[in-house]
């Protein structure tokens, strides 16, 4: 049998352009050749990195490449949450505004097309620290860890207008998106202030519910005195006390 002369640690010795299943099922049959010479040091780092390349693709979204609900939860239950301090962390729930119509005018690939562009405009503004992870459908969520309120609010009302002026028109003639946006900041100043993620993002859900109360295509946010969603509605209807 030939001997294989492809190194764990030399992907540039791999076919150009192999996307990351054709890698790992290669690193995979390699390691295979080379168990059966007996060359156990090299089968087991082409293992390895069929390994880690599983465990890479477990934590991506298929459809979007962004993260998925898992590499989220992990996060969010992680170290990275408990040794986080102030300024405090902001969770922002991201759903498209009337989604179902997009599918049912333009058809579900297209659906899938702005789902895909979505994901890519609302990782582009964020700071290298934050995170975006598709959540669930056409529900995603942004982790900006070491933020405050005020900057968090900036940085999900830019992410709601880069997708509203994005030219979705350019997709199918009168196609247009937006987003609404619950955002939830837990302030770590209190030292004994214990991380509860899963009460942010019940606090972040009930504010996108409310974004989309007050007509969609709003952040909404909490403040010390209440409720508030950005842009104001024109009945000034978005500001309450829940
Ligand atoms: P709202 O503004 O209240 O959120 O209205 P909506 O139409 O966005 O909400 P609804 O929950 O009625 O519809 C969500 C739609 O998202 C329905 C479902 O088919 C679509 N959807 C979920 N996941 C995918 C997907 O992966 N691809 C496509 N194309 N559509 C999806
Ligand atoms: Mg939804
Ligand atoms: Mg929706």
């Amino acid at each position: 049998m030939a001997e294989v002369s492809v190194a764990a640690d030399d992907e540039a010795a791999l076919p150009p352009g192999v996307p990351g299943t054709d890698l790992l099922s290669l690193h995979e049959s390699i390691a295979g050749v080379l168990a059966t010479q007996g060359d156990w040091r090299r089968a087991y780092h082409h293992l390895k990195s069929a390994f880690d390349l599983a465990r890479a693709g477990s934590l991506r979204d298929t459809l979007t490449s962004s993260y998925n609900r898992r590499y989220l939860d992990q996060w969010l239950h992680g170290p990275a949450v408990e040794h986080r301090g102030p300024p405090g962390i902001a969770i922002a729930l991201v759903d498209l505004d009337l989604f179902k119509k997009v599918n049912d005018t333009f058809g579900h690939l297209v659906g899938d097309r702005v789902l895909r562009e979505v994901a890519d405009l609302l990782q582009q503004g964020l700071p290298p620290e934050a995170f975006c992870a598709r959540y669930g459908g056409e529900e995603f969520a942004l982790v900006i860890p070491d933020v405050d309120a005020a900057r968090a609010v900036r940085i999900a009302d830019t992410a709601r207008i880069r997708v509203a002026r994005h030219p979705w028109r350019r997709i199918r003639q009168g196609l247009s998106v937006t987003i609404s946006v619950g955002l939830a900041h837990e302030s770590r100043a209190e030292p004994d202030h214990a991380a509860e993620p899963e009460r942010q993002l019940r606090r972040a859900d009930a504010l996108l519910y409310m974004a989309k109360r007050a007509g969609r295509n709003k952040v909404a946010y909490r403040d010390k005195e209440s409720s508030r969603t950005i842009p104001r509605s024109m009945n000034s209807a978005d500001a309450t006390d829940a």
